[in-house]
């Protein structure tokens, strides 16, 4: 099958508001679309992204007000990373200093400076000063300057007891290879490889088995260019013996769903149509996308949903 990296990455949040001021002012991504989750559509489903809400960039989240805490653990994906400029550390870790937000001490990696912090809801989000070229947009933001401002994706890290029925599928049928291993990690990339492709297979005793809730990652989503390579990685992914949904028209790609041996969601989304479908370009995140079959429920849909602003 034809992947080409990471697409989107979900989350669990509680309050939306609190989730959207985090995710625009502090870390200055684009508030790229305000949709409902469409399983349950008196709850937001909150995009943030690039400027041009490129796959790669999109970190979404199911909010659920009251929801209790998750535990980032095993059998989750772990960490969600994002690329920032080789010299962009000391703005970060200043800024989230500033602002009282919770780190951890920054560590290499591979060569590269990771900083961990921590959303209002305690999800672990990494952000990856790399040597290596990072040729994606800075978002324009009010709150961070380009010359700093996260690129999308680095990464995602899977916290796994055991890796191997992991890495058999994501080198099998996935097209994934492995290119780096230190200690409990071992990455994998992709396509043509680099910031936005990688998967790290984190095997770690001291990771506590993860339970779900907000502050953890629903669901992990890998990029196919269009409809028909969409239908052939459906086609393989079923042939191997996984359980996986049909495929489901999710009005800005479609998507298909498979739960990987380690326990982790994994999503296989399109590159098109884009999030441009509903809202131009320049307004994209203002008004509330709805799919074509919950749009005569509009009026009740919007004035269920709480208030962002
Ligand atoms: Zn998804």
């Amino acid at each position: 099958m034809n992947l080409t990296g990471l697409h989107h990455i979900t989350a669990i949040a509680s309050d939306p508001k609190q989730n959207v001021d985090f995710y625009t002012r502090v870390l200055g991504l684009r508030f790229v679309k305000k949709s409902v989750n469409q399983d349950d559509p008196g709850t937001y489903h909150l995009y943030y992204g690039n400027y041009e809400a490129s796959p790669g960039t999109i970190l979404t989240f199911f909010p659920w007000p009251g929801m209790r805490r998750g535990r980032p653990g095993h059998g989750q994906a772990y960490a969600t990373a994002y690329s920032i400029p080789a010299g962009a550390v000391d703005y970060w870790t200043g800024r989230l200093s500033d602002l009282k937000i919770k780190t951890e001490p920054t560590v290499e990696r591979f060569g590269d400076q990771v900083i961990t912090l921590f959303d209002p809801d305690g999800l672990r989000v990494e952000l990856v000063a790399s040597q290596e070229t990072d040729s994606r947009p800075a978002t324009p933001s009010p709150d961070v300057p380009a010359d700093y401002a996260l690129r999308g994706f680095q990464s995602s890290t899977l916290g796994l007891t055991d890796i191997q029925a992991t890495a058999q599928i994501l080198t099998g049928n996935m097209g994934y290879r492995e290119v780096a291993q230190a200690g409990h990690r071992t990455r994998y990339t992709v396509g043509n490889g680099g910031p936005g492709t990688y998967v790290d297979l984190l095997v770690d005793p001291n990771l506590p088995h993860g339970l779900n809730g907000a502050g953890t990652i629903h669901h992990v989503a890998f990029r196919t260019p269009d409809d028909a390579s969409h239908e052939i990685a459906h086609g393989e992914i079923a042939s191997a013996g996984y359980h996986i949904s049909p495929i489901i028209d999710r009005a800005y790609f479609k998507s298909i769903y498979y739960r990987e041996p380690g326990g982790v969601l994994f999503e296989i989304a399109t590159d098109r149509p884009g999030f441009t479908i509903d809202e131009p370009l320049e307004s994209l995140g203002t008004h509330l996308g709805l799919p074509p079959r919950l749009e005569p429920h509009r009026a009740a849909i919007e004035a269920a949903l709480p208030k962002l602003n």
